[in-house]
């Protein structure tokens, strides 16, 4: 199979090869016939599976065969996506793949400035990507209009109603043309999102690339049992030993997160962070550098991280177990992309039992754990497996305290105090 056999047109096939792309994946076999064809599609992939050109090229060509009929604030492509740094990354895909197209495109997202993006729409788009939130300010203001739109497309479906768009998405749908293209991409697929396939799509071409529900198989997955507050020290004592090189890094909340980072600082461990309480700006700023190599450890909430494609990430430490289990697929597919080979490691302390058997039962294994000398926990975690096997009560080891457990080493503490 060839992009070529899939019927690409020349510009799009010679900004191909000058990517490098030698053929279609998966993904982009099944889903480039279909949206050329104009059907609807319902595709179970996950970032990491070339998902994005899935979509963006066949879109890409169809809109320029068709030829530039764009009105003033109108949107013949709308694509929307659950966060602003996955909105400006789909947006430079659009680009990327089709900068040898007379298109119009262009991204819009909370956190920023309404009024260049209400200038671009001035003129239409062939493209916009938008983030649900924004995408209704946009309307009401009536900067967009969606009477000539032709295409809508839900990436990464199931984060959006994670994330609580769903009265966004409801409004969005019932200010669009009842004739359309719906292309509908999710990671996992629950049983909303199915009902919401149900509602939205005719007769839907079905792709399934990865299982359902399942992780990355070259992915190297384990786990590391330990007391909560010495989570730092074993990152830091990893990160030396294992000599990691890149590691995006996962914490629960915009608090730890910032923790954690201050802790690596004062280490003279290079680290940034993105979470929700940063300002737009700064996120794509920390990500920009941690794609450019420039930071070593990028540490991040899942609403921040989620959808990124950074290159060749070999590792992924979950610092905290997510709360929703689907998270720990989203957040394992950072790592192992298009082919290669990563590892994800989890830091589990004795609370989070429920959040490991939840994510054993979702991914349908047991998560191979394997202990770190000097860092066993007191508070053992219990035996947990893929059946949904876990013991109600952690029992506590009495054990002497060990110089090793301090937690936050003093350098750390000293930086903090001089921020605040
Ligand atoms: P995505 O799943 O869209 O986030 O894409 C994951 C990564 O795979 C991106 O960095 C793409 O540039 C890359 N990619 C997409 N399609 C191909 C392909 N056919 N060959 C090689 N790399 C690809």
């Amino acid at each position: 199979m060839s992009f070529v056999s899939l019927g690409l047109i020349d510009p799009l096939l010679r900004c191909l090869d000058t990517l490098g792309y030698q053929k279609p994946t998966p993904v982009q076999a099944q889903a480039i016939p279909a949206v050329l064809a104009k059907r609807d599609l319902m595709a179970a992939a996950q970032t990491g599976t070339g998902k994005t050109a899935a979509f963006a090229l066949p879109l890409l060509q169809r809109l320029t065969m068709e030829g530039p009929q764009v009105g003033s604030n109108a949107v013949r492509c709308l694509v929307l996506v659950p966060t602003r740094e996955l909105a400006q990354q789909v947006y430079e895909s659009f680009c990327t793949y089709g900068a040898n197209l007379p298109l119009r495109m262009h991204v819009a997202y909370g956190g920023v400035s309404i009024n260049p993006q209400m200038m671009k729409l001035r003129k239409g788009l062939d493209v916009l990507v938008a983030t649900p939130g924004r995408l209704l300010d946009l309307y009401s203001q009536n900067a967009v209009k969606f009477d000539a739109l032709q295409t809508l497309v839900l990436d990464e479906a199931d984060r959006m109603l994670d994330l609580g768009f769903s009265r966004e998405l409801d409004a969005v749908f019932a200010a669009l043309p009842k004739q359309r293209q719906t292309l509908l991409f999710s990671a996992t697929f629950s049983d909303v999102i199915r009902k919401m396939a149900g509602e939205l799509l005719v007769n839907p071409v079905s792709v399934e690339v990865s299982p359902r529900n399942t992780t990355v198989k070259a992915v190297k997955q384990w786990a590391v049992t330990v007391d909560k507050k010495r989570k730092p020290e074993l990152f830091m004592h990893l990160l030396k030993k294992r000599r990691w090189g890149q590691v995006l890094v996962f914490v629960k909340t915009r608090k730890g997160v910032e923790q954690l980072a201050d802790i690596l600082q004062a280490e003279g461990i290079n680290a940034d962070t993105i979470h929700g309480d940063k300002p737009q700006p700064a996120r794509l700023r920390a990500l920009e550098r941690f794609k450019a190599g420039e930071v070593q450890i990028l540490v991040a909430t899942d609403v921040a991280a989620r959808g990124l494609d950074i290159d060749a990430l070999p590792q992924v430490v979950n610092f905290d177990l997510p709360i929703v289990a689907e998270d720990y697929i989203h957040r394992t597919g950072r790592t192992g992309r298009a082919g290669a080979t990563g590892e994800a490691i989890s830091l589990v302390c004795a609370d989070e039992v429920t959040q490991l058997a939840a994510i054993e039962m979702l991914t349908k294994q047991t998560l191979q754990r394997i202990d770190e000398a000097g860092f066993e926990p007191e508070h053992r975690v219990p035996v947990t497996d893929a059946g949904g096997k876990a013991m109600k009560k952690p029992k506590k080891l009495k054990q002497p305290k060990s110089p090793q457990q301090i937690i936050v080493p003093k350098a750390a503490k000293q930086a903090s105090r001089k921020r605040r």
